[in-house]
């Protein structure tokens, strides 16, 4: 066994060339060889890399998809955001557990299956879903459960799971998924045909510095949420001191209710890859990462033939495009499941085989990032984006949307709509033109941007959707009139407090505390004046958070009590005019005292 052990260890990491910087593959490989990461396993990969026991284990700790303790041989994930609980996934994870025999978190006696639940998988618009092994599962009803752990059990193999084919590109050989693409609406820009090489063309005709220019003047703004404009990026990275530089692309969308980028990984890879060459010719870059989601595994295979292709017609490489001196190529670093590697910083530690934590700026990637060398981090979108500018000409860019926000937007759209799915829109429709193209138009409210965005009341249905009003990354959350407002601001604090990486107190402390009295006003149980304290408390989290996803992490909160106040208002507690408390449980209070003593408290 223990032979066994290092015979695996060995050939993994010599497959990575002992190389600590790919640890994130290196953990990967071994707890697909071996079911988890052992102790024993860690001081091997340690040895062998020339690193530390606790960097291995800060890293195998630190994934949600990977594990230091044995799981069973398949591990059934269950998709547990708002949107999942919208459609009742609360009642397919019952099934599961009712047809597996187990609970949540706990694996089959025969060491078989085990389930867990997880948040956004990326297949909102599809849910409830997912993720058996790395096979996307989509639309799982209570009565397909028991099918669904028969042929596990009977195959041992997830994909017998994908009955059906989705459309497009999930169809090929090497995607072979059930998951659908639900285009709904496609624009000039992310969708419209594209010819591969033609950006690359155009750029490598011209300087850098005149690529970089023309990417300023289609006022190409970051489709990440903060709209840092991309040219501007791109210049400080090539004026930055440095012989070697990278471009990172950013695939790991987590946030809950986005789902766009696999749709352009699905269907529009070569747009992207063209937009990384182009923007590695433009910054000097030689090397790019696409740091793709551990959710969207079963899209690497074809990502790969993708590269492959372009590899073949010198569209990567040395000398793309006959260019002398112009080489980039592309590699793909997956994934483990921590939403804080979307965060730039985050994903650039995870790249570098580190545990996601973020790190402080100054000094910002374009100066010191991926292996302290100066690092442009793109989205995907803002990829695809810039490689149209190339293609077609800043100007035709420009024209597209609206003054402050260029171009077209890609929205993912989930909830309570008619027609969920992707769509490609210019910038600067109101949100009530939003919700009629989705057929949302009964809705109460739309959280747009995400969790880390805005929650918007009907009042505000007439604000446009952009960089001068209200920005988003894409997602975009319908909230019927059915729904309790307070139930999905505490789903996603809920999704906060467990996706904090816990470096910094007011993020890993403040986001429990705001959880916690605002389950306190949903049992009924709050005061007047528990609102006045979280707000408090949200802007203190967000003022003093390390980073941006504890500098957001309130808003679900902070801009429910903002817009739906009333609703907050209606679960308190009348005010006592005495001081005292009428919530205050002396039992509850002393009820850990009495456990750890052992003994009821004594009337003197
Ligand atoms: Fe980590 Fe939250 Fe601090 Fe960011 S704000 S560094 S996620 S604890």
């Amino acid at each position: 066994m223990a032979e066994n052990l290092e015979k695996v260890i060995q050939e993994v990491t010599a497959r990575y060339g002992k190389d600590r910087t790919r640890m994130m593959d290196i953990v990967r490989e071994v707890q697909a060889k071996l079911g988890h990461v052992s102790g024993a396993a860690m001081d091997l990969i340690a040895r062998e890399v020339k690193s530390h026991r606790v960097e291995v284990e800060g890293v195998v700790t630190f994934y949600a998809f990977y594990s230091d303790r044995p799981k069973g041989r398949h591990v059934i994930r269950v998709t547990d955001c708002v949107t999942a609980r919208m459609r009742h996934v609360g009642e397919v994870v019952a099934a599961f557990e009712k047809e597996l025999g187990i609970r949540v978190g706990e694996t089959t006696p025969d060491g078989q299956i085990t389930l867990e639940r997880t948040s956004c998988i990326g297949l909102c618009d599809q849910g409830p879903a997912a993720l058996i092994d790395d096979v996307p599962v989509t639309y799982i009803s209570t009565d397909k459960v028991p099918s669904l752990v028969r042929v596990l059990r009977e195959t041992g193999d997830a994909k017998k799971l994908v009955k059906t084919l989705g459309e497009g590109n999930n169809a090929l050989d090497l995607v072979q998924s059930m998951v659908i693409n639900n285009i709904r609406r496609r624009g000039d820009v992310i969708f419209a045909p594209f010819e591969p090489g033609a950006a690359i063309r155009n750029a490598t005709a011209v300087s850098p510095a005149e690529v970089i220019r023309s990417v300023k003047t289609a006022r190409l703004r970051g489709r990440g949420g903060a709209g840092f404009p991309a040219g501007m990026k791109w210049e400080f990275a090539r004026n930055a001191a440095g012989d070697r530089k990278f471009l990172l692309c950013n695939a790991d969308e987590g946030e809950p209710g986005t789902f766009k980028d696999r749709v352009i990984l699905t269907e529009a890879p070569d747009l992207l890859f063209e937009g990384m060459a182009v923007a590695g010719y433009a910054i000097g870059a030689t090397e790019g990462i696409l740091y793709l989601r551990g959710e969207y595994a079963y899209l690497r295979p074809y990502l790969e033939h993708v590269l492959e292709q372009r590899r073949a017609k010198k569209l990567l490489g040395r000398s793309i495009a006959g260019k002398a001196g112009f080489d980039f190529d592309v590699r793909i670093q997956l994934g483990a499941g921590a939403y804080i590697c979307g965060e730039e910083s985050g994903l650039i530690r995870s790249c570098e085989g580190l545990r996601g934590s973020p790190r402080d700026r100054p000094p910002f990637p374009v100066e010191r990032g991926y292996l302290d060398r100066p690092t442009v981090v793109n989205n995907v979108e803002t990829l695809c984006c810039a490689a149209r500018v190339l293609e077609k000409g800043a100007a035709w860019f420009a024209q597209i949307g609206s003054e402050q926000s260029s171009g077209t937007k890609l929205f993912s759209v989930s909830g309570d709509c008619r027609r969920p799915g992707v769509y490609e829109l210019p910038f600067g429709l109101t949100v009530a033109e939003f919700l009629k193209e989705v057929g949302g138009e009964d809705a109460q409210a739309v959280q747009v941007g995400g969790p880390s965005g805005t929650c918007i009341d009907r009042g505000q249905f007439g604000r446009k959707l952009g960089f001068e009003d209200l920005p988003t990354g894409g997602s975009m959350i319908v909230i019927g009139p059915q729904r309790d407002i307070l139930e999905v601001a505490a789903a996603f604090m809920e999704f906060f407090v467990e996706e904090s990486c816990g470096w910094c107190a007011p993020c890993r402390v403040g986001n429990v505390l705001i959880r916690e009295r605002l389950e306190r006003i949903r049992a009924g149980k709050g005061l007047p004046e528990d609102l006045a304290y979280l707000e408090e408390l949200c802007t203190t989290v967000k003022k003093t958070s390390r980073c941006g996803l504890g500098q957001t992490s309130p808003n679900p909160v902070a801009t429910t009590l903002q817009n739906f106040r009333k609703a907050y208002e209606a679960k308190l507690l009348p005010a006592r005019q005495d001081g005292r408390q009428p919530t205050f449980d002396l039992r509850a209070a002393l009820s850990e005292a009495v456990r750890v003593q052992g003994r009821e408290p004594v009337a003197h």
